[in-house]
């Protein structure tokens, strides 16, 4: 698979970047996020990246000294926020507190915890999107989860282009790789030789996702785009029935889903 064509098609298609865009891409340090920036600095946007310091031991340690050389060798801006100084807390601890206090568990607390800071910076850094780089794999993922857990809206808002267009201020989220399977990414990747780990998060093990992925792993790449395209032509007759208008939350005035933030629900009493 040619990937780079894949990322223009998908970016077309969708109409996800405009060349006048400020785009802040979230950098994990994985493949994913580092061949996405790649790709579109290459493509002409005027990319920025953002990377989380989770506090992830010599885990994090790494990841923040690839992607200040990365971003170093390629000239792009890079803006690290130190989960320390946010929340006061490093990810560990933050996951060990609210499995004591509400038994919560797994990928989603980092998720939740991800997804907020991202917001927040950036809209101080003034983006106009916001890129991950969630791949085939994550979205086949999440349409089989969601199937599983019996909660199918769940997905309602899947697309290359998440919600956020409609809130003034806030960055739209979109995800360039959204086709692309996780294996042609690590193709790549490679082939660009980036000095990166090519492992993954070391926390994320006996979670429902990595279950998840485990299961996925006796399927083909086509198949996987099978589930993610039919689930796509369910997604305008979900929303249609359901409308999930957004709102502001009334802690922090972040956009959110209900009155209060999922991030606000689980961080109160950290
Ligand atoms: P994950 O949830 O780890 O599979 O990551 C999905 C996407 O979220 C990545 O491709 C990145 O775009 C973004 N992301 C994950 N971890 C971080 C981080 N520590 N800092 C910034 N962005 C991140
Ligand atoms: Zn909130």
């Amino acid at each position: 698979m040619d990937i780079e064509k894949e990322v223009a098609t998908t970016i077309a298609k969708y109409g996800l970047l405009k060349k006048s865009d400020k785009v802040v891409v979230a950098l994990s340090g994985g493949k994913d996020s580092t061949s996405v920036i790649y790709i579109l600095k290459k493509m002409g946007y005027d990319v920025h990246g953002l990377l989380i310091d989770l506090h992830l031991g010599e885990w994090s340690k790494i990841h923040n000294a690839n992607m200040i050389a990365f971003c170093e060798a390629n000239d792009i801006p890079l803006t690290i926020v130190d989960l320390k100084k946010e929340l006061g807390q490093g990810i560990c601890f933050i996951k060990a507190v609210l499995k004591k206090q509400k038994n919560l568990t797994g990928c989603t607390v980092c998720g939740i915890i991800k997804r907020w800071i991202l917001n927040k910076w950036a809209k101080k850094l003034g983006a106009d999107k916001l890129v991950t780089g969630h791949n085939l794999d994550d979205e086949a993922q999440n349409v089989l989860m969601n199937f599983l857990k019996g909660n199918v809206l769940l997905g309602v808002n899947s697309s290359p282009a998440t919600g956020g267009k409609e809130v003034v201020g806030f960055a739209q989220r979109v995800k360039p790789l959204f086709f692309c399977p996780e294996s042609e990414i690590m193709k790549y990747a490679k082939s660009k030789k980036f000095d990166i780990l090519y492992d993954k998060c070391p926390c994320a093990f006996g979670t429902y996702r990595v279950e998840t992925r485990e299961w996925m792993s006796h399927i083909s790449d086509k198949e996987k785009l099978a589930i993610v395209e039919n689930f796509q032509k369910l997604v305008p007759g979900l929303r249609k029935e359901n409308v999930m208008e957004l709102k502001t939350c009334k802690k922090c005035g972040e956009p959110s889903r209900s009155d209060i933030c999922n991030f606000c629900k689980i961080v109160s009493n950290l």
